[in-house]
């Protein structure tokens, strides 16, 4: 099966061409014979299908419903919202919730959303004190007997850990022997805590500045840890709301483009209308674009990738240029996923901008799941 899937690329018109699911080639419009394949032309701009690592539900549906049906759901609504591969993430739940949500998943056929990398478990081995919308009955010191149960019962790919309890360093360890990317958040450490996990193999730091200590000069925390070191990536939730712009222009700065990837953080609330839903154990308030529970906690987000993109670019958080990276290829290679770029050998996975940042077409492995 072969398709061309024509737009603007760095400023050039060009078709990629896809087989299989994969760019074999990138060339200047309308130049390369191009027999038997089907044309997509976009009429926009071309990027690399966005990658998410951090998304609890969108369009009704939650993770934690922990079905194949709940998890299409998810993946067909970002989907409309650019995204092309996203990696579903767990609240801290009780051993069995958790379970039950890695069991529920299996080899789809092909289907109308994104792709689905696998599983980042966002708790349960996080802070008591910056634990954000997670049930406190729910936190656990952590363990990697545990870890490595989940591990064996799905396709863990991400966990978030606070690095200062007790056992994180073990949990490090056996997330490295499963290739579980650790991603520090949800967490009251220091400064030396946090280089310290960093030292034995975490990767990355979760919500950076949300559910942390934010930037204080004389007594640096995990946020400041996340930002001064090189090798880390860290997701900003760029909506506006959950980090100021300036803020997020201040952690663009200091990490460049390949150290932050945008993360939606979305809850079921994503394209649904306003009211009171369910989220991890308690209900919650979405009105005017914000999830908060009763108590006014920001608790994740109505967030979609397609928006966060619209927000960067128009605080100044980054350039068109820098879209790419932020928004797909520094997660995928977080990853070890051979997608996130415009490039042979690399999977279709392609979304089209209108002028004015509205995603128009949606590609996944050269399959067109989206037109607007
Ligand atoms: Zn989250």
């Amino acid at each position: 099966m072969r398709a061309v899937v024509r737009g603007l690329i760095e400023g050039q018109w060009k078709d990629v061409i896809v087989e299989e699911g994969f760019i074999v080639d990138v060339c200047e419009a309308g130049v390369g014979v191009i027999t038997g394949a089907r044309l997509v032309d976009t009429a926009g701009l071309l990027l690399p299908g966005f990658v998410d690592v951090h998304v609890h539900g969108g369009g009704g549906a939650d993770v934690m419903d922990a079905s194949m049906e709940a998890f299409e759901q998810i993946a067909a609504t970002h989907a409309r919202h650019g995204t092309t591969a996203l990696v579903l993430t767990t609240v801290a739940a009780s051993r069995e919730a958790t379970l039950a949500a890695l069991a529920a998943w299996r080899t789809p056929g092909p289907w109308r959303g994104a792709d689905v990398l696998g599983f980042h478990l966002e708790g349960p081995f996080i802070h008591p004190a910056k634990r954000g919308a997670h049930p406190a009955e729910h936190l656990r010191a952590p363990s990697p007997e545990e870890l490595r149960a989940y591990a064996e019962a799905g396709p863990v790919r991400m966990v978030t850990l606070a690095p200062e309890l007790p056992g994180a360093d073990e949990v490090i360890r056996t997330a490295r022997e499963f290739r579980i990317v650790v991603s520090l958040g949800h967490s009251a450490s220091t400064y030396d805590e946090a280089m310290r996990a960093f030292d034995l193999g975490a990767q990355s730091a979760t919500h950076v500045f949300n559910a942390m200590d934010g930037l204080d000069h004389r007594r640096p925390g995990l946020a400041a840890a996340a930002l001064d070191r090189a090798d880390a990536m860290v997701e900003i939730i760029l909506d506006g709301v959950h980090v100021h712009p300036a803020i997020a222009r201040l952690a663009v700065r200091a990490k460049g483009r390949h150290g932050v990837m945008l993360v939606t953080d979305a809850v079921s609330v994503v394209d649904m209308p306003e009211g009171r839903y369910w989220f991890a154990g308690a209900e919650m308030v979405y009105r005017a674009g914000e999830v908060r529970r009763p108590d006014g906690t920001l608790a994740g987000s109505a967030l979609t990738m397609e928006r966060a993109v619209q927000v960067g670019l128009a605080h100044g958080v980054f350039l068109l240029d820098d879209v790419p990276d932020v928004a797909a290829a520094n997660a995928a290679r977080l990853l070890g996923e051979r997608r996130g770029r415009i490039a042979r050998g690399y999977r279709a996975d392609l979304v089209a901008l209108s002028a004015d940042g509205a995603v128009t077409h949606t590609l996944v492995g050269g399959r067109l799941v989206h037109c607007a």
